[in-house]
């Protein structure tokens, strides 16, 4: 059974429901685009969500009130990612809506509904669909399923769906995300329903999977689990960070790295990366980059080189959020980088407190790893614990940081 390689792009978010449930709160604005803080919609968590995880390509599909939709969204764009919106001229179900786009769809892509947020590595659910799969649904074990259909899972294939019951027994709840082969849209009729027509008819031929994950769950679609996203979302998007330094902790330090055939990763240190993402930690580069003051490389190729490391991690189920870099240089010979003591250089921890400023980061359960006395010093600065990567086993290191309780003694150069 094999994998697909080449990272998935694209994401499309069903946001054409009328949200009837909710009354006179969706009667004016879309469900999605409900705020749950001051500012921000609930769309725009769900999009900042997609784009951090590396999709670049993302579709929104209105219906409802999309004008709305189409003047917030239209043409905007979030880190990397392009958006796009589509309104449908009538109601056609999700089976229609995607039917009538098929023309725009990558081969694989990620479907995710406008009104739930399953809080998961999304980049890790987007790999591994086995090449006689048409999907993959992410599921949770839910206690008390009377709010939901339920799903039997044999082998991580899903057999078969069961409606809603009210009598609320143990079970496994589809959670509104879905990696899906073009292959499964071109058979849709429309109007036809996913989760009625199509979902059903591909399992019973053994060709939908199934990923099953406990994390945190919420569907907006009541008044009372729309006033918890009011409560909860604003504060659940703020997580833990951990901050490399890059050569000689993610990538084996050749001296001025720069060529993509440069690029030799550390032991484990993709596995370690992806062990954060899948347990919710913002994962971010900090690398002082002497080499563009020097004239030995210049900024682009800084940029090209976190591309390829990006493009390696996305093929494994894990991402960087954010890659920061320092060209600047005291001896520079390239004027323009010639500055002494530039804050972001480390041992000073600007570009730690430029992430503190752009991300929503628990400050208290962060850290960094670093090679260098420097990085230490600078993670110091900054008010985060600093730890020594002796080279070895990247992984290693990560799992005795976050797994182990807080009182056990590491090897750390600060705390906060
Ligand atoms: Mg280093």
């Amino acid at each position: 059974m094999s994998i697909l390689n080449q990272p998935v792009r694209q994401a499309i978010v069903l946001v054409g429901g009328k949200g009837t449930r909710l009354g006179a709160l969706t009667s004016e604005t879309p469900k999605p685009m409900l705020e749950v803080a001051p500012g921000l919609s609930f769309l725009d968590i769900l999009i900042a969500e997609i784009a951090r995880h590396g999709f670049d390509d993302i579709i929104l599909l209105a219906g409802h009130l999309g004008h709305q939709i189409e003047t917030r969204y239209k043409e905007r764009q979030c880190l990397a990612a392009n958006i796009r919106v589509i309104s449908e001229p009538e109601p056609a179900g999700t089976g229609g809506a995607l039917s009538r786009i098929r023309q725009l769809l990558d081969p694989v892509f990620l479907l995710m509904n406008g009104d739930s947020w399953f809080d998961i590595n999304l980049r890790g659910f987007a790999v591994g669909l086995p090449l006689d799969a048409l999907g993959k649904i992410a599921l949770r074990p839910e206690r008390d399923t009377a709010r939901f259909g339920t799903v039997q899972l044999r082998n991580g294939r899903i057999e078969s769906f069961s409606e809603k019951t009210a009598d609320g027994r143990n079970g496994l709840i589809s959670c509104g995300i879905y990696l899906l082969r073009r292959d499964l849209v071109s058979n849709l009729q429309s109007p036809s329903s996913l989760e009625m027509d199509a979902f059903p008819a591909i399992a019973l031929q053994g060709r939908l999977c199934g990923e099953v994950y406990d994390n945190y769950f919420l569907d907006i679609g009541l008044p009372a689990t729309f006033e918890e996203a009011r409560s909860q979302l604003p504060r659940r998007r703020h997580r833990p960070a951990a901050f490399f330094d890059r050569d000689g902790v993610l990538n084996l330090d050749t001296g001025y790295a720069h060529r993509p055939a440069d690029l030799r990763w550390m032991n484990n240190a993709e596995a370690a990366v992806r062990y954060l993402n899948d347990r919710g930690y913002f994962v971010f580069v900090v690398t002082n980059q002497a080499g563009v003051a020097k004239g030995l490389y210049d900024e682009s190729a800084v940029v090209a080189f976190h591309n390829v490391m990006q493009q390696h991690l996305l093929e494994r189920g894990a991402h960087i959020d954010a890659f920061y870099y320092c060209p600047y240089h005291s001896d520079a010979l390239v004027p323009q980088y010639r500055i002494s003591e530039h804050p972001d250089r480390k041992p000073a921890p600007g570009m730690i407190l430029r992430a503190g400023r752009e991300w929503p980061i628990i400050v208290e359960s962060s850290f960094l790893i670093g090679d260098q006395k420097t990085d230490l010093e600078a993670a110091t600065a900054a008010g985060l614990p600093g730890y020594h990567f002796d080279g070895s086993d990247l992984l290693g290191l990560v799992k005795a940081i976050i797994d182990v309780p807080k009182s056990v003694n590491l090897d750390c150069a600060g705390a906060i």
